[in-house]
């Protein structure tokens, strides 16, 4: 079974994943609001165009989530609970509450060498956000290596340079 979140009431719809073909579509019914939304699975193809030319951030999967791989964008990347009316450009699928909508900015710069470099800094969020189980200072960036670890409330990330391992 998958569970996936209503994106009317948030809460968790469960789900038969063994009979989905990659591509299709599915419609899902919340029983907790009574709405049907549809679900759209990735094909391989899919999958395969999703540029990881600037690495990834592994969601862990806890009491709260389930496996998340979110790409990262040069720039900006704000990342935070996924929560209906809020914007960011890397929401988590998570009921983590100490997780706030707008949590942390992963910066993604290219240094004088041409090497991708990952820059963490904390959207001034309420719990604050910890790189290898060190707080941020306010305003501070820090540079996070592959495999380092970003804990934003109860939920631990791993950042990747590069694309997810098979
Ligand atoms: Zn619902």
């Amino acid at each position: 079974m998958r569970k996936i979140r209503c994106p009317k009431c948030e809460e968790f719809v469960r789900f038969e994943e063994s009979r989905i073909e990659p591509g299709a579509s599915l419609i899902l019914h919340c029983e907790n609001c009574g709405k049907n939304f549809s679900v759209k699975f990735k094909s391989k193809e899919e999958k395969q165009s999703i540029d990881y030319t600037y690495g990834h951030v592994i969601v862990i999967e806890n009491v709260f989530c389930e496996k998340q791989i979110i790409p990262l964008q040069l720039g900006e990347n704000l990342l935070g609970r996924r929560c209906p009316g809020t914007v960011v450009s890397s929401p988590i699928d998570t009921g983590d509450m100490s997780m706030d909508r707008k949590h942390c900015i992963i910066h993604v710069e290219i240094n004088k060498r041409g090497e991708i470099i990952h820059k963490v800094e904390d959207y001034d969020s309420l719990v604050g956000t910890f790189v290898m189980n060190e707080i941020l200072q306010k305003k501070e960036k820090r540079i996070v290596e592959d495999g380092e670890i970003i804990t934003l409330g109860a939920t631990t990330l791993i950042l990747k340079k590069g694309a997810p391992e098979e």
